[in-house]
């Protein structure tokens, strides 16, 4: 009886269940989208309850449609978007408010007081994040002080955090565990990157009861049994993998070793590193975080994100009208005769991610000149990608004391083949596709695949990759250095704007 890995991928906006074959091909899945809130400017939030009845589905979903006996599930693994946070009595498994997500800006301002009290060294000491409202520690702080009741329930023991991996385990398991592994620990800005532990003087500056903290675990390994009649008809699968879905793509795109390196562009984008066991500060801005736990080790990541990859070539499609669809953009791009170095686009609709951080800048188009078309503009908003990543790419070289040789990509825009070769051409780097673009849940039916010996280690999950194309740097050296040079210049202008602007 041929066996299989479940994923259950708990995106921002779906929840999927995903079945993969020793060969890790993907044999079944099964997705449906939940609803995002907004109930004021600026915040986002979602329904814990609604994430779990839909992935209650997906996850039924996909063992009915396939039409696989459930026995044949030799494990799970659980992937996640990170940092979104519910808050929820330990005893009943009522949420006392939505869940924040991880877009979520309120605590914005609280984040500033924070940065004007100088804490900005203890974050990157303890946690290896910077000050932001995105990671899940402001969330909970806000919730147990703006919930009525919250803080003297939680004062009282009564109320659990757990971001969406852990409150699917809770619901699974019908309120029997309370489980994080470290890649998500080290995304709430209570755990100490370092100890491996929850951190007494994070919690204490948050004011978070210790005992609202799940138990963390290495992210390959036994996390719960699911054994209820409505899963499964009843047949008991264990959890054996449970990581942060940036984390999932890289271990699903293999970056087993220091120094390999993934960036995904979806919406946005997000390029990690893996650095090893040794967790080395960024010296330029980029975030130190753990990779996951496995064999005994944990193994660390740097990370930088773009804030808009693949959300600006929609902006093309929905707010310009320039294309029709966003596949269409290569197509476009590839009529443009003007060389490159003429037309930029800084797409900062949101800001500058990594590494400049700059959130008052906006998006701007540098360089038209009368004969400049909309082919040249789509060409160069692809372009950006590139450049974006480019600036990453030295941020992660200079810290880890070595050029960037090689980048695995996925997600939706490295579909293009413009794309892909320009990020090839600007880095002066190899750019690999796989053939499947589904690393995020990948990664963690790697981890629970080799907790169970469905996959016997790392070598044999190696041997099943299989590369759609290699793109080659094709660009003269000093053309890159130049149209790069460029790029700095528009975004440094842009800076200055950025600064005048928000006075
Ligand atoms: P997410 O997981 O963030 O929703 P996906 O990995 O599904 O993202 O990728 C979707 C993004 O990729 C969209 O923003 C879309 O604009 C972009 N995209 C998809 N296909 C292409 C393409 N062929 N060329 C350029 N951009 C693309």
């Amino acid at each position: 009886m041929e066996e299989y890995i479940m994923t259950i991928d708990e995106g921002t906006t779906s929840a999927r269940a995903v079945l993969f074959n020793k060969d890790s091909e993907i044999i079944a899945m099964c997705s449906k989208e939940f609803a995002q809130y907004y109930p004021q400017p600026g915040w986002v939030e979602q329904d814990p309850k609604e994430i779990w009845l839909t992935t209650k589905e997906v996850i039924n979903k996909v063992v009915a449609d396939s039409g696989i006996d459930p026995k044949q599930i030799k494990a799970a693994g659980i992937t996640n978007q990170r940092e979104t946070v519910v808050v929820y009595d330990k005893n009943t498994g009522e949420p006392v408010y939505n869940a924040i997500g991880w877009a979520d800006r309120r605590t914005a301002p609280y984040c500033d007081e924070l940065k004007a009290a100088g804490k900005e060294q203890m974050f990157i000491d303890k946690t290896g994040l910077l000050i932001d409202g995105y990671f899940s520690g402001t969330e909970i702080k806000w919730i147990l002080d703006n919930v009525p009741g919250a803080r003297e329930k939680a004062e009282a023991g009564e109320l659990y955090f757990s971001n969406i991996d852990g409150w699917i385990m809770y619901k699974l398991t019908e309120g029997k565990c309370h489980l994080t592994d470290y890649s998500n620990a080290s995304r709430t800005q209570l755990f100490n990157i370092h100890t491996l532990e929850w951190d007494d003087d994070m919690l204490e500056l948050f004011n978070i009861p210790k005992s609202m903290c799940p138990t963390v675990l290495p992210s390959s390994g036994h996390f719960c049994t699911i054994e209820r009649k409505d899963f499964f008809g009843g047949v008991a699968v264990p959890i054996t993998g449970c990581i942060g879905d940036q984390q999932s793509a890289t271990f699903g795109q293999c970056c087993f070793e220091p120094g390999m390196c993934k960036m995904t562009y979806g919406t946005a984008g997000c390029m990690l590193m893996n650095i090893g066991e040794k967790p080395i500060p960024s010296k330029n801005n980029l975030l130190l975080t753990i990779g996951w736990g496995l064999d005994g080790k944990v193994e660390y990541i740097y990370e930088g994100t773009v804030y808009n990859a693949g959300s600006s070539i929609q902006w093309l499609r929905d707010e310009m009208d320039m294309i029709d669809s966003t596949p269409d953009s290569e197509y476009y791009a590839a009529k443009s005769k003007l060389p490159r170095g003429y037309v930029y686009v800084v797409p900062a609709f949101s800001g500058l991610g990594a590494p400049w951080y700059d959130s008052y800048a906006r998006a701007t188009i540098f360089g038209m000149h009368r004969g400049a078309n909309k082919y040249d503009v789509i060409k160069a908003m692809l372009d950006s990608l590139g450049y974006q990543t480019r600036d990453i790419a030295n941020a992660m070289a200079k810290d880890a004391g070595a050029p960037i040789k090689l980048l695995r990509i996925d997600g939706g825009a490295a579909n293009n083949n413009i794309v892909a070769q320009f990020v090839a051409d600007i880095l002066g780097a190899d750019a690999e596709r796989p053939v499947s673009v589904e690393t995020t849940a990948a990664g963690a039916a790697y981890l629970a695949g080799l907790a169970v010996g469905f996959w016997k280690d790392k070598e044999e999950i190696l041997a099943c990759r299989k590369i759609d194309r290699l793109f080659h740097p094709e660009m003269p050296e000093e053309e890159r250095e130049e149209l790069y040079a460029g790029w700095v210049n528009c975004v440094e202008s842009l800076m200055v704007w950025s600064k005048k602007a928000k006075q």
